[in-house]
C-alpha cells in the first residue's frame, strides 16, 4: 500500500473510533492552556486538570502568575510533579509574556521558543489548539504510535513531525495530533499495546511483523 493511501486510511479509522478527539486538558483561554500545557510533562492530564481548577482561581492572569509567591506557587502545582522546575518555568514564561508580548500568549513558533519551559511541542499545542494554527505536535505517544503503524521510521521528533506534515494535509494536522495521542494513550499503549482490537491491525507494521 502507498503511503498517502496508507496515512488516509489511518485517520479514517482512527477518527471512528474515536470521533470527538480533542486535548483532554481543562483550560478557558490560550494562557490557561499554556499554563496545563507546562504542568503536563510527566504529569496525567486527569491530575493536571485537578490542579489547575484550584490554580486559576487563585491566579488569573500572566501578570499574577509572575509577581506571585514562588513557594505558593511551587505548593499549588506540587501534584503534577517536578513542581519546583515547572514553577520557574511559569514564573520566567509569565515575565516575559508580561514584559516581551503585552500581556498575551504569543501566536508564531519563534515566539512561543523564547519563552521557558516551552519546547516545541509545546508551542505546537498552544498553536494548533490555542489558537487553530496547522501544527503537529509530536509527543512521547505520537511518536510511538507513527513509527509502529509504519507511517514513519524515525528516531526523533523532529523528524517525525515533518514526515506527519509531508502525508497530511494542513488542516487535518490539528486532528492528526489528537487522535495519534489518544490512540497512543488508549489502545498503542508503550508496554502492552492492544493489537488484538485495535482498528490499525491490517495497516499497521509492528503488528504485522508480528506474525
Ligand atoms: S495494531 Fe497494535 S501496535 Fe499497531 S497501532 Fe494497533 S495497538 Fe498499536
Amino acid at each position: 500500500m502507498k503511503q498517502d493511501t496508507k496515512a488516509k486510511q489511518v485517520f479514517l479509522h482512527l477518527q471512528q473510533v474515536i470521533p470527538n478527539a480533542q486535548s483532554e486538558l481543562h483550560f478557558t483561554s490560550v494562557f490557561e492552556l499554556l499554563i496545563a500545557v507546562i504542568l503536563s510533562a510527566q504529569c496525567t492530564d486527569k491530575r493536571v486538570n485537578m490542579v489547575t481548577k484550584d490554580l486559576f482561581q487563585r491566579w488569573a492572569t500572566p501578570e499574577d502568575f509572575a509577581s506571585c509567591d514562588t513557594q505558593e506557587l511551587e505548593q499549588a502545582i506540587k501534584p503534577c510533579g517536578f513542581y519546583q522546575v515547572k514553577a520557574k518555568h511559569i514564573q520566567n514564561a509569565c515575565k516575559m509574556i508580561v514584559s516581551q508580548y503585552a500581556g498575551q500568549v504569543p501566536s508564531t513558533m519563534e515566539e512561543l521558543l523564547t519563552l521557558d519551559g516551552v519546547g516545541r511541542k509545546t508551542a505546537s499545542v498552544v498553536l494548533a489548539v490555542g489558537y487553530h494554527i496547522p501544527a503537529i505536535a509530536v509527543d512521547t505517544h505520537v511518536q510511538r504510535v507513527s513509527n509502529r503503524i509504519g507511517l514513519c521510521h524515525t528516531t526523533n521528533v523532529v523528524d517525525t513531525e515533518n514526515v506527519l506534515k509531508q502525508l497530511y494535509p494542513k488542516q487535518q494536522w490539528e486532528q492528526l495530533h489528537h487522535l495519534l495521542l489518544l490512540h497512543g494513550r488508549y489502545c498503542c499503549k508503550a508496554r502492552n499495546p492492544q493489537c488484538a482490537t485495535c482498528v490499525l491491525q491490517k495497516l499497521c507494521e509492528y503488528n504485522q511483523n508480528k506474525k
